[in-house]
């Protein structure tokens, strides 16, 4: 009998994790699939810890539901039944003031003029500026987000709207971010008028029954990581933490993976790391690889929870949040009324639990202590809320380099990645945030595909 075959994942955030259980689940033959992760924990960006009494995620706190991938993953771990969705609370958009984000949006596109044509985050002359959107020449041969949009709609729609929406989501400034990569956005495109585009894809959704737009587990998304981690461990695979990778070196038809306690054999390897630390051990293989991995740019976040006592909390707040346009903020961008937002987040005590962002790409905040952070947003929720608050409860959580930034033209680049890498060094390949989408369901939906590929690599193998 021939010797089981060694797979080996890179990272164990929630894309390391799916391409393991993948591979563990769908082989035929007997395999051997090793979770490699430098931190103590694994997760990733996924970290649900106590707070105020509480399971509340540090970091992401929900996944799309209008997608099948990560949904049917919560399912197949038996997460179904426990599975939640935010209430029917709003969110608003600061602009010297609250504003209510209209309706007939599509990610801020506009998708009839009523959307702001009634709105006051417009001026009169924004308005009249994106009324003649439809009568405009077709917009080609840009990538960038901010610039089509611009074109299309004048400056106030892409300023008050549509980067608002997108940016808080990607962390991004949505001038330098690749449209491809949002292909809801993307879509509103093939068409000339991106207003009629977005009214038919709306009058499309509201046609077709559809869920919760979010879903996410009443634990907190650290279940998805607890029980994904039980069903690989179940299955055979072994998880290492605290076990980083540093180079690897190709032998015969595998390869040698030289890590900060030792050394590993593969036959096939899913690198599901973020891509700068990625291009550090990818360069024996293919510089032109780690050249193209070196270049990829990633925001960091810091993201703060407080719990402000009800006696504090004023009434009239009643949304889920706000979001502040780029020309509009000093260091906060994003505040979650978490409390509003999700039922399961609401203390005896009757506290708000907020969770305010601060940075993103181009708007750096990690030099701050944690004093300075929560005194800057606290300063700028005055601003913007008009209130004076004392959290009983604070939670500062760091997000360096944790969102990756899909410049103009992110495709084009990892399929020259991709194609340097395969002829270099068949039987790796990626999966993750940094590569083909930043949300959990892209993430899994990246780890099925990379699972796959693998065992068609190992196939491929035997013959
Ligand atoms: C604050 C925040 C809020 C977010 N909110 C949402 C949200 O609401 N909804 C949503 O869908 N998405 C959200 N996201 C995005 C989403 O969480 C991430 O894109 C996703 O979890 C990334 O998963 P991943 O497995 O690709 O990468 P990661 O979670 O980054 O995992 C990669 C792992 O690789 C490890 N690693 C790195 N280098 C090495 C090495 N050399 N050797 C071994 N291991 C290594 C890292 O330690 C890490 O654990 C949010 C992200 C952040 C930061």
């Amino acid at each position: 009998m021939s010797e089981p075959r060694q797979v080996v994942v890179i990272g164990a955030g929630v894309a390391g994790l799916t391409s393991a259980l993948t591979v563990l689940t769908n082989s035929s033959e007997p395999v051997n699939v090793t979770v490699l992760e430098a931190e103590s924990t694994v997760g990733g960006r996924i970290r649900t810890t106590q707070f105020a009494g509480l399971s509340i995620d540090e970091g992401p706190d929900a996944f799309l539901a209008r997608v099948p991938w990560a949904t049917q993953l919560a399912a197949e771990l038996g997460l179904g039944a426990s599975m939640t969705s935010p209430t029917d609370a709003h969110a608003s958009i600061w602009h010297n003031g609250m504003h209510n984000i209209p309706g007939d949006l599509m990610l801020g596109v506009p998708a009839k003029v009523r959307a702001f044509a009634t709105s006051g985050l417009i001026s009169p002359l924004g308005k009249l500026r994106a009324a003649i959107e439809p009568l405009l020449p077709a917009t080609t041969d840009t990538d960038s987000i901010g610039e089509y949009v611009r074109s299309r709609f004048g400056n106030q729609i892409h300023e008050r709207l549509v980067d608002p929406l997108i940016g808080s989501i990607y962390a991004t400034d949505s001038d330098h971010f690749s449209m491809a990569a949002v292909p809801q956005v993307a879509a509103l495109t093939a068409s000339r008028s991106m207003l009629f585009a977005a009214g038919r894809a709306r009058a499309a959704a509201t046609k077709s029954p559809a869920g919760p737009i979010f879903s996410t587990p009443t634990r907190g998304l650290g279940a998805l990581i607890e029980l994904l981690t039980q069903r690989v461990t179940a299955l055979g695979g072994r998880i290492v933490t605290g076990e980083s990778v540093s180079t690897i070196e190709k032998v015969n038809t595998g390869y040698t993976i030289i890590t900060s306690r030792g050394q590993h054999f593969a036959d096939a390897i899913v690198v599901a790391s973020p891509a700068k630390p990625s291009s550090h051990f990818i360069r024996p293989l293919d510089s032109r690889a780690a050249d193209l991995l070196g270049q990829w740019s990633h925001a960091s976040v810091v993201l703060i929870t407080m719990a402000i006592p009800a006696a504090q909390w004023p009434a009239r707040l009643k949304g889920s949040g706000y979001l502040v346009p780029k020309p509009d903020q000093r260091w906060v961008s994003a505040a979650s009324f978490g409390s509003n937002k999700w039922a399961h987040w609401r203390p005896d005590d009757g506290s708000m639990i907020l969770r305010v962002s601060l940075g993103r790409d181009g708007l750096e905040v990690l030099h701050f202590d944690n004093d300075k952070l929560i005194n800057l947003a606290l300063a700028d929720m005055k601003l913007h809320l008009g209130v004076d608050m004392t959290p009983s409860e604070i939670r500062v959580s760091r997000w360096a380099e944790s969102f990756p930034q899909y410049r103009p033209n992110h495709f084009a680049r990892l399929a020259e990645l991709e194609h340097s890498l395969g002829t270099a060094a068949p039987g790796i390949v990626f999966a993750g945030a940094s590569y083909r989408g930043i949300g959990i369901p892209a993430c899994v939906q990246q780890a099925r595909s990379a699972g796959e590929a693998t065992l068609a690599h190992l196939a491929a193998l035997h013959s």
